[in-house]
């Protein structure tokens, strides 16, 4: 399906563009559908395309061990992009892209957005500082996962799934986000019964439900609330008030 040169597409980067940027690329925008749990792209393999998670699509950068355990490192939504962001297509991918949450992304050859910024300076502008934001993510999470319990941790990592979906239940399962936390499925069960306790989240089957988002915010650590700050910093038009209008008019 052509995805149209002008409304919203349903990934903020891509409606943050001007009408003469996203002309540039609408004519290579692929429409294509992920489910949960499927790999977007392998570790160590050629990264071809950039991906747009639009709506509620939630892909995940996850890095595995020697021994198998995974722990997430990047969380793009429809905030984002992901895949040849900052390598541009000529390095392998370092981490693997796994899909938190299932739909529809847009999906656009590495090489079209490289042609793309070469002729436009505001595109290249745009995707420079959405580097910078992603760059801000991963420093963040690497200080995250050396200083914060676990418990912190989880409620910034459901902030942070929250903020890319609508409505306060998240379609998550305990495997997931144990797996994400890079903890055992049964410690991470554990921890989520303290937090229910505590009145900050409803565990149900294969969903967590957010109770109260300023207490949730409150309990988090310091991590979610600096990165949303340092993003809407750099890339403040793309993150304005008007998105989430934009993002539930799309047609995705
Ligand atoms: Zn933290």
């Amino acid at each position: 399906m052509p995805i149209e040169s002008s409304g919203p597409t349903g990934n903020l980067l891509l409606d943050a563009l001007s009408d003469p940027d996203r002309a540039l690329i609408a004519p290579h925008l692929e429409r294509t559908t992920y489910a949960r749990g499927e790999t977007a792209f392998e570790a160590g393999a050629a990264v071809t395309h950039v991906i747009f998670p639009c709506r509620d699509t939630i892909l995940a950068l996850v890095v595995t061990t020697r021994d198998g355990r995974t722990a997430e490192t990047a969380t793009i939504g429809h905030d984002g992009a992901a895949g040849a962001v900052v390598g541009g297509g000529r390095v392998p991918a370092f981490a693997k892209g796994m899909v938190q949450i299932g739909g529809s992304v847009l999906r656009l050859e590495a090489d079209r957005l490289e042609e793309a910024a070469g002729r436009s300076a505001s595109l290249h502008d745009l995707f420079m500082r959405y580097a910078d934001c992603f760059v801000a993510q991963l420093l963040q999470t690497a200080a995250c996962n050396a200083l914060h319990p676990i418990e912190q941790r989880c409620l910034r990592w459901l902030l942070t799934i929250q903020d890319r979906i609508e409505g306060d239940t998240l379609p998550v399962t305990h495997e997931l986000l144990a797996a994400m936390l890079g903890v055992q499925r049964t410690y991470l069960t554990r921890i989520l019964r303290v937090l229910q306790d505590q009145g900050l989240i409803r565990v149900g089957r294969g969903r967590i439900t957010v109770l109260d988002r300023d207490a949730v915010s409150a309990s988090a650590c310091e991590c979610h609330a600096r990165l949303r700050i340092r993003c809407e910093t750099v890339l403040g038009t793309v993150y304005g008030p008007a998105s989430r209008t934009a993002i539930a008019s799309a047609d995705g």
